[in-house]
């Protein structure tokens, strides 16, 4: 069993980190909110004061962070970890942000001798919480196969996307892709219902034929038609449309750099972005419906 360091405590990072306790390894965490904190402790994990603290002693550390700003709050700079961590430790940073942060992070850690590993996530909080998450990885093969019986406590696909960024390029590419076809889900099934078809006998149509997808399958976004799904209880929890923001934004910013055209990740950051601004950033994405059917 392993001595980690877990910051970051959030919606993802909570569950996360009560799951390394449980699988025995010695935790310890920190996050700049006490609540979070407390929950983690009432499991088992010590804590301390800061993050340098909590970082002592530690064979490896672990962030789940909102963004890349954070991410290089906690790790650059002169009162960044990186300036403290013993050669050897690992670190590996779960938060999606820009594959640039990430190598950007991987490179000054690696120059001190500091073994990195952009492994952002999928699955949500559900995944998270039941320890079934992909893990998407950038970083060289040997810090790949030192992090993986360690991911493993958390999740249940791990993925070797290459290197160092090209964990967050897959990541974002998925979330890219899964907007649209969320966005292509709930317009196909507003149509079928503008119609007269029954949502529930349209979706089992579209799930047994050629528009089948995974929104479809595990993740219907009309209201009623699946069991414990966020449309079935008024958008609340899973992925927040300010998050999927974050995420096409991202990709959107990547196409720019790499001069790709990417129309309809651009058409689905633009519904995203209206459906937040019309006060829908904290439900959960599935509710674009709401776009295609005013309630
Ligand atoms: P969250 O906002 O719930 O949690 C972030 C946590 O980080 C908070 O507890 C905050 O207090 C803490 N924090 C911020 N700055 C800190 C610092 N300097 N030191 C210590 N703690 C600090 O976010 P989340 O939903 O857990 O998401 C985390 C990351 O995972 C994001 O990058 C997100 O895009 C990604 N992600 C989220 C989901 C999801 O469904 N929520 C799914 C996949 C990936």
């Amino acid at each position: 069993m392993a001595k980690i360091t877990f910051i970051g405590l959030g919606n993802m990072g909570g569950p996360m980190a009560g799951n390394l306790v449980k699988a025995g390894h010695d935790v310890t965490v920190f996050d700049l909110s006490k609540d979070a904190v407390a929950a983690l402790v009432s499991e088992g994990a010590k804590t301390a004061d800061t993050a340098h603290d909590a970082t002592k002693g530690a064979e490896c550390v672990i962030t789940m962070l909102p963004a890349g700003k954070h991410v290089e709050a906690v790790y650059l700079g002169e009162d960044g970890l990186l300036t403290a961590l013993p050669e050897g430790t690992l670190v590996i940073d779960s938060s999606t942000i820009s594959p640039e942060t990430a190598r950007g992070v991987a490179e000054q850690a690696e120059a001190k001798h500091i073994p990195f590993l952009d492994a952002p996530v999928s699955g949500g909080v559900g995944g998270a919480k039941a320890g079934t998450l992909s893990f998407i990885c950038g970083g060289d093969e040997d810090t790949f196969n030192k992090a993986k019986p360690i991911l493993e406590n958390m999740g249940k696909n791990i993925f070797h996307a290459g290197d160092h960024g090209a964990g967050q390029v897959a990541k974002i590419c998925n979330n890219m892709l899964l907007a649209i076809l969320m966005a292509g889900t709930s317009e196909a099934l507003a149509l079928g219902v503008k119609n007269g078809l029954d949502p529930a006998v349209l979706s089992e149509v579209m799930k047994q034929s050629s528009g089948g997808n995974w929104a479809l399958n595990v993740y219907n976004p009309w209201p009623g038609v699946m069991d414990g799904v966020p449309a079935s209880r008024d958008y609340e929890g899973g992925f927040l449309v300010n998050l999927m923001n974050k995420d096409l934004g991202l990709a959107f910013d990547n196409a720019v750099k790499n001069q790709a055209a990417i129309p309809m990740g651009s058409l689905a950051r633009n519904l995203f972005t209206l459906h937040a601004e019309q006060g829908n950033g904290t439900l959960d994405f599935s509710s674009i419906q709401r776009f295609y059917k005013p309630e």
